[in-house]
């Protein structure tokens, strides 16, 4: 990859060349945007071209600085990412490799979300602003690329203020943030921006194609995108897949008032070490219910699952429509419990309830109708 083939943000990529072009390169520049439209890729195709050893303003891509930016090995790249506690209070040089392989997560896609992530601590923004500070080991500048930037714990975020103010001529820091008003105003107001935008779904689906997936898989993508061409490749791949089943288990348990079932899934869901598989789980538990209400008022065209028919239509007769939109009511207020970091088992409890009460079909599974969703619980105590 290189900027001029990034898929759908010619905004932004022209931008960036333009600086390169006319090395112009402002010291400080935050790459802002939704979730899964390419932020942390750009950073690194900026950070390529900026220490590729060719001539010309983009990344060659085949140099041996290339190839080390690409590998996160570059002696004149600095990668900042939350860590979480236990690996703050480490020497440097460990510090740093926990950086590296975290970073790589985050750049492959692997790991996501800065809400969960912990903070960028005062201590390693420290770290950075000194080494940022040193000459270029290899290349003409040091580039510092920190992601989840609104991370950075206020504290350290001022000593990067500080350097901000009177950067070294070879300095270039990049920030990556999906939530940049949440960034110190007076760090905002030093960086240039850089904005990138949801894609469109023909983008995505031009994307796709041109990574090889197969037509069926590449329109599932499309669907399940949403604007980030992140979440479409991992639908592409079948990495949803795993999750797709698991919340087909949970509807179809539910529906079915198998309530073992309910602490089965929670303990596996809840035993995650982070909270994206949860997440995850919500958002496709709610692309489920919205195919159900499509398929109710057949729109069948425009659903996330065409390969999940069966699965949808088997669910049909035993939800009612109420039942779909009251759930999907549920997922809502289930996001807003997980982001206030409430316990797996209370945060699908509602959910659970809602969608084994059968109403359609009446009888002993209905006592959930007329009750206040806040007040069910699956039976037993899941706190
Ligand atoms: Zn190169």
């Amino acid at each position: 990859m290189s900027l001029v083939r990034m898929v759908g943000q010619d905004h932004a990529t022209r931008m960036a060349l333009s600086w390169l072009k006319s090395g112009r390169v402002p010291h400080a520049i935050l790459i802002c945007g939704p979730e899964g439209t390419g932020k942390r890729a750009l950073a690194m195709e900026l950070t390529s071209a900026l220490l590729c050893t060719e001539p010309g303003a983009d990344a060659c891509d085949e140099c041996a600085a290339c190839r080390q930016v690409k590998s996160l090995s570059h002696p004149d790249l600095h990668c900042l990412v939350p860590l979480s506690g236990g690996r703050q209070n480490q020497e440097e040089e460990a510090v740093e490799a926990d950086m590296r392989a975290v970073a790589r997560e985050y750049i492959s896609g692997s790991r996501t979300g800065a809400s969960t992530a912990g903070n960028i601590s005062r201590e390693h923004l420290r770290q950075l602003r000194r080494r940022m500070a040193y000459a270029p080991a290899q290349s003409s500048r040091r580039v510092a690329v920190i992601l989840c930037a609104e991370n950075m714990h206020p504290a350290g975020a001022n000593s990067v203020l500080k350097i901000l103010e009177e950067p070294p001529d070879q300095a270039v820091f990049v920030l990556v943030s999906a939530a940049p008003e949440q960034l110190l105003a007076t760090i905002r107001s030093r960086c240039q921006r850089l904005v990138l935008r949801r894609l469109s779904s023909r983008d995505i689906a031009a994307q796709l194609a041109a990574e090889g997936f197969a037509a069926e898989r590449a329109q599932l993508g499309v669907r399940m995108a949403e604007g980030s061409l992140e979440r479409a490749r991992q639908a592409g791949l079948g990495s949803l897949d795993e999750t797709r089943a698991r919340v087909e288990r949970f509807m179809q348990a539910a529906t079915e008032q198998d309530d073992a079932a309910y602490f089965t899934l929670v303990a596996d869901l809840g035993a995650r070490e982070n909270r994206s598989e949860l997440e995850l789980f919500l958002k496709l538990c709610s692309l489920y219910l919205r195919d159900l209400f499509l398929l109710e008022h057949r729109c069948e065209e425009l659903t996330s699952f065409p390969d999940k028919d069966h699965f949808l239509q088997q669910l049909r007769p035993v939800l009612s429509l109420s039942q779909v939109e009251a759930a999907t009511t549920e997922v809502d207020r289930a996001v807003d419990y997980l982001a206030r970091n409430i316990n797996p088992g209370l945060v699908l409890a509602d959910l659970w309830q809602c969608l084994r009460a059968s109403d359609r079909r009446g009888g002993a599974g209905s006592r959930y109708r007329g009750q206040p969703l806040s007040d069910a619980r699956p039976a037993g105590s899941v706190a």
